[in-house]
């Protein structure tokens, strides 16, 4: 029996997304820049897909700017405000401390070039305080960056309020929704920001296809130079069959999510289950302000990476946080910003479920794991007399 339970890592493709995907690999080839019929059937898949992605976030096609992932969208967001609002002279940041790297790296990277950057932490169940965000911004605060949903413990932060004190201090809000999307509803004008990022392969689309939503009126210079695909804000022959993917994918995440509170409740029957049979353990994040699918578990006495295998020998796929940090023994950056003891930010597991997770599934699991923690506890136990 293989199990997978690491849906924020990557999602499997959905049936739509894949078919999608092949037609433009095989029918809608073209380049959607010619002028030609093959040009313009991609170019038709590329309009398809920006409307379905718009409309999953309650956006204009117009102002949804494809990239090649959640990476490069956080990057364009940062980076092109960034050189847009340089000229002004107001270059300080705020962001929160549990950001995913792709926002945490980029941010370092302004700060090489003479940004000025706030990390604001969050209280220890993972939500970020508007109130802290206020605080830290200054009269040269141009960016605010705080993600919708926590790719670790799942814990959705007050956007929209904290996008409201970006803008009253005119400083331009962007979000990372790459782990809403899909999950939760997500509006742009309800949220209230400026820039917001998204991933395919989070909500069912291939990799290597994301797109970052732009406020019309909101300045950004183009990281990518070239030619003038994207409105002149991404250069580069568009990926039409990843996009194409994308789209179908968004099309069919916007319908489930209805599938949501059932993915809720077999979460909820891990975390209930793994808590009752195996002692010393405990949840991390805010158990009522969280995505559906995420719990994020501390196994006390054991190294998260260790459990890691175990499972997987078992079949069964989880993860120790941010899938980008794994195969280190690097503490998790988000546990940590929430101030959990030092043992809890390396011995806690993610457990990501989907739509295709079922109940025969979550039960393996919760009967598998007594036995899996006595045994690591009980190999951790001379080492831990050793090193005393
Ligand atoms: N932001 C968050 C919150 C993520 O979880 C991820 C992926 O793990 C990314 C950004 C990066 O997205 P991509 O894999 O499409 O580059």
């Amino acid at each position: 029996m293989r199990i997978y339970l690491d849906y924020n890592a990557t999602t499997p493709p959905l049936a739509e997304a894949v078919a999608a995907t092949t037609r433009a690999l095989t029918s809608t080839f073209g380049n959607a820049s010619s002028v030609h019929a093959y040009g313009q059937s991609a170019k038709a898949e590329l309009d398809e897909a920006r409307a379905a992605v718009a409309a999953l976030i309650g956006a204009e096609p117009s102002e949804v700017v494809f990239t090649s992932g959640g990476t490069e969208a956080d990057n364009l967001a940062l980076r092109g405000a960034a050189d847009a609002l340089d000229p002004a002279g107001r270059r300080h940041i705020v962001a929160s401390a549990i950001e995913h790297e792709a926002v945490l790296n980029t941010i370092r990277a302004l700060e090489r070039r003479g940004w000025r950057a706030t990390l604001v932490t969050p209280d220890t169940s993972g939500v970020i305080d508007p109130a802290a965000v206020e605080a830290a911004m200054t009269a040269d605060t141009a960016i605010v960056s705080v993600m919708h949903a926590n790719n670790e413990v799942g814990t959705i932060q007050p956007v929209a309020e904290i996008a409201a004190i970006a803008r009253a201090r005119r400083a331009l809000m962007h979000t990372d929704a790459v782990q809403s999307t899909g999950k939760i509803p997500v509006s742009v004008s309800a949220l209230g920001v400026d820039m917001l990022a998204l991933s395919a392969h989070k909500f069912g689309g291939p990799k290597g296809a994301g797109a970052l939503w732009v406020r019309r009126g909101v300045r950004l210079v183009a990281q990518m130079t070239g030619g003038k695909h994207e409105r002149n804000r991404r250069a580069g022959t568009e990926n039409v069959p990843a996009i194409a993917g994308m789209g179908a994918a968004a099309l069919a995440a916007a319908a489930k999510l209805g599938d949501m509170p059932a993915v809720a409740a077999l979460r909820d029957r891990l975390e209930a289950g793994v808590l009752a049979a195996v002692p010393g353990t405990t949840v991390n994040g805010d158990p009522r302000r969280r995505v559906a699918n995420t719990t994020n578990i501390s196994f006390d006495g054991i190294e998260a990476e260790s459990l890691l295998i175990a499972l997987d020998l078992e079949g069964v796929a989880v993860s120790t946080g941010s899938a980008c940090s794994s195969g280190s023994l690097e503490p998790s950056h988000v546990l940590k910003a929430m101030g959990l003891p030092s043992p809890r930010t390396r011995n806690s597991l993610r457990f990501s479920l989907g739509a295709a997770t079922t109940p025969a599934e979550v039960d393996f699991v919760v009967d598998a794991l007594p036995g899996l923690v006595a045994r690591l506890r009980t190999l951790n136990r001379p080492a831990a007399a050793a090193v005393r």
